[in-house]
């Protein structure tokens, strides 16, 4: 989908063999960068100039890299540019404004990125993990278990394969700047925590280091991983934290959520709110309504109460009708009970709104499209 290549590693096995992707640019600091580049023989200056093509050009192609001696940029690509992502499937929706990408890294290992333009703003939803070990039984991801954690750079070159295809103006619309990102896609973020900050700290820092996108329109989301949201919490990085929810009593968010039987409802709301105190952003707590499961007017009334029990004006409720995975009974609410359980949120007070289902239509949930592959 980029404008740039996504390359082709043709020596990639299909399957099998999983491992650590090669070293990429993305994974050094700044200092490495210089590091790397005078080990193999270039002048610390050429650091930055690739940095510059990576983070502003958004390239990793030599050919553009005019700047560089030929002989030089082919050196560099080839040893700080390794090809890590292969574009195996594109799938479009709304008027081609939505584009959902199935990636086949270096390994074999697929994992999805969704790219949504809307008027005022462009959001990618970019995968962590390839599959997830969470298991949450209504999520296709979940079918599939953890195969393995996407490197730092790996997560990046979905950022940069996005950002090019829509400054180069690939997405209806006109040329345009990726403005919004969240984690979303395939995998728990905070279960790779590691390389989920540094692809933050990537995406933060201003050129020529990184993208220089602002952290409040980058969205991490977990199933309540505590620990590590207490860790988030410290990192100084004001991001915008998600948490899924998807049942406000123990009872059925160990089944819907099995790492609730680790740390509970009570716990995660916890460190949600201690979160919001700290950092001062609003948390937003998402909620897949799923029909006759969770979606009962009394979970409504029970989670509102148990958020303003915490304080008032720190959360933001993302109800989401489920995207069903064929062959499954868990299906999305009705939409009268949809409708019910967003007023019961409204009547205690919590803003709430339902959260659009873009993509929908495009091999369904999230994660789809890989354990179509895997399958
Ligand atoms: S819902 Fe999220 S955390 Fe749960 S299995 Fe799916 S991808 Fe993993």
């Amino acid at each position: 989908m980029s404008g740039t290549p996504v390359t082709l590693n043709m020596s990639a096995p299909t399957r099998g063999a999983r491992g650590k992707p090669p070293r990429h640019f993305v994974d050094l600091t700044p200092e490495q960068r210089v590091e790397a580049v005078t080990a193999l023989g270039e002048k610390p200056f050429r650091a930055k100039q690739l940095a510059t093509h990576y983070f502003t050009h958004l390239t990793s192609d030599p050919a553009e890299m005019t700047d560089l001696p030929k002989a030089s940029r082919d050196t560099l690509a080839a040893e700080l540019f390794p090809p890590l992502l292969t574009a195996a499937r594109t799938l479009q929706a709304d008027g081609g404004t939505t584009v959902k990408t199935l990636w086949h890294l270096f390994d074999g290992a697929k994992v999805e990125s969704v790219l949504m333009r809307y008027p005022n703003r462009s959001t990618l939803c970019v995968s962590s993990q390839a599959g997830c070990g969470m298991a949450c039984p209504f999520c296709a991801t979940g079918q599939l278990g953890l195969t393995r954690n996407l490197s730092t750079a790996e997560i990046v070159e979905q950022v940069r394969a996005a950002a090019r295809s829509l400054a180069d103006g690939e997405i209806p619309g006109g040329p345009t700047r990726l403005s919004n990102l969240v984690f979303m896609g395939m995998g728990e973020p905070l279960a790779n925590y590691k390389a989920v900050m540094e692809t933050v700290r990537r995406l933060v820092a201003p050129a020529p280091d990184g993208l220089g996108m602002s952290a409040r329109n980058i969205t991490v989301s977990t199933v309540g991983l505590v620990p590590a949201i207490e860790k988030l919490t410290n990192e100084g990085i004001p991001v915008t934290l998600a948490v899924s929810m998807h049942a406000p009593d123990d009872e059925l968010r160990d089944t819907l959520v099995p790492v609730n039987t680790r740390w509970s409802v009570d716990q995660t709301l916890d460190a949600a709110y201690r979160y919001f105190q700290v950092t001062g952003r609003r948390v937003s707590i998402e909620y897949a309504l799923i029909r006759d499961m969770n979606d009962h007017a009394w979970r409504a009334d029970m989670l509102g109460e148990k958020l303003n029990a915490r304080g008032k004006g720190w959360v933001h409720c993302n109800p989401i009708p489920l995207n069903p995975t064929p062959g499954s009974i868990w299906t999305a609410s009705d939409p009268a009970v949809e409708a019910e359980f967003v007023a019961r949120l409204r009547a205690h007070g919590i803003p709430t709104t339902i959260r659009d289902t873009r993509g929908s239509d495009i091999d369904g949930a999230c994660g789809q499209l890989a354990a179509d592959e895997e399958g």
